[in-house]
């Protein structure tokens, strides 16, 4: 029998887990080829969500949990999850049933067909505001512009996919994780099924405009140099330009003497340069941001709290873990999982 473990990452979903659970049981156990095992990541919920997570855990059978020690982030929790799997699939949704857990089945479907990936596609942005459409959709035309992995409009993090696929994805372990850049960076057959957009019922988003504008810029810089060429060729114009023009204001000096005037075109050009010189500072400290992030080999996430929880066996740990470093997954992914601290259960 195959086995799927489903992550879910979760930043204050008391409110909805429960009945994400239920949701999403109704579907798995039409399945009956697969066993499915949940993985909840508490991403240092503010309410009581690993309350309610130790309470589902006690009830059902094979529902395991993370649970952070601080906010890391959805990467962070998404990356946890898959480190912490070790099933033949794995599934990524949203606890808040905007990923319909309907899905599944054409997903298990698509992966027997011999696909790598099967993920989901917003057809439509229904309950989402204009503006926040208007910004996805640029940033989507200028990503795939600039950078040579080619991300699909609509494309979410929902998917099922196979462990080759994840443990690819783990040896990927920059500190900054842009999921949606990444999951399209491994490569591997990935097939797209379209899904209307569902308004979140129950809990709020937690997307705030500046951190979905904080991502996009994120993630182009993850993954592009570009911004830094453009720089260059716009340096490279304007010294051009500049030359030409010292060239005709030394010429007009020459013949006509010196005409004192041009103060307008003085101004003109500090402020302009100055602009271009500020822009140009703002990019490439973005990327020496990146850098420095990246070099302190910081761990993605740490955990406080974990429960591994087959149907066989109960693996716990309540102290912060050993977790794991860039270097260190590297190598191997799978040995340095966040549960290989509390001793990895690979049965299900
Ligand atoms: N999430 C998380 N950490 C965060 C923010 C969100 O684990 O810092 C989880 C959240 O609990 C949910 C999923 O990521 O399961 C998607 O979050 P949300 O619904 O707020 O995003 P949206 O659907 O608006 O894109
Ligand atoms: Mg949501």
């Amino acid at each position: 029998m195959n086995t799927v473990d489903i992550v879910v990452p979760c930043f204050n979903e008391a409110e909805g887990l429960e009945l994400f659970l239920l949701e999403t049981l109704k579907v798995t156990e039409t399945l009956q080829k697969y066993s499915f095992r949940f993985i909840f990541v508490n991403d240092g919920s503010k309410d009581n969500t690993l309350a309610v997570m130790t309470d589902l855990a006690k009830r059902f059978p094979r529902i395991s949990y993370l649970s952070f020690s601080r906010n890391f982030g959805k990467e962070a929790a998404m990356y946890a999850g898959l480190q912490a799997s070790t099933a033949d699939y794995v599934i990524i949704m949203d606890a808040d049933l905007q990923h319909p857990p309907e899905l599944i089945p054409k997903m298990a479907a698509s992966l027997e067909a011999g696909h790598d990936c099967c993920a989901a596609m917003r057809t439509s942005r229904k309950g989402e505001s204009r503006i926040r459409s208007l910004f996805s959709r640029s940033f989507y035309h200028i990503s795939n512009r600039l950078t040579n992995v080619s991300l699909a409009y609509g494309a979410v993090d929902y998917r099922m996919m196979t462990r080759q696929m994840v443990d690819a994805i783990l040896k990927l372990c920059e500190i900054e994780r842009f999921s949606k850049g990444i999951f399209a960076w491994v490569g591997f057959d990935t097939d797209w099924i379209p899904y209307e957009n569902v308004e979140r019922t129950i809990g709020t988003s937690k997307w705030s405009f500046h951190s979905l504008s904080r991502y996009a810029i994120d993630g182009i810089t993850s993954f592009s140099v570009v911004p830094l060429r453009m720089l260059s060729v716009v340096g490279a114009v304007i010294s051009l330009t500049a030359f030409v023009y010292i060239l005709i204001t030394l010429a007009q000096t020459l013949i006509y003497g010196i005409d004192v005037p041009g103060y307008a075109s003085t101004l003109c050009a500090v402020l302009f340069l100055g602009g271009v010189i500020e822009l140009s500072i703002g990019i490439v400290g973005e990327y020496i941001s990146h850098i420095y992030m990246e070099t302190k080999h910081r761990p993605i996430y740490l955990l406080k709290e974990c429960r591994m929880n087959t149907s066989d066996s109960i693996t716990t740990g309540e102290t912060v873990s050993k977790e794991t470093t860039s270097e260190e997954s590297s190598s191997d992914a799978r040995d340095c999982s966040a549960v290989s601290a509390f001793g990895e259960d690979s049965s299900h």
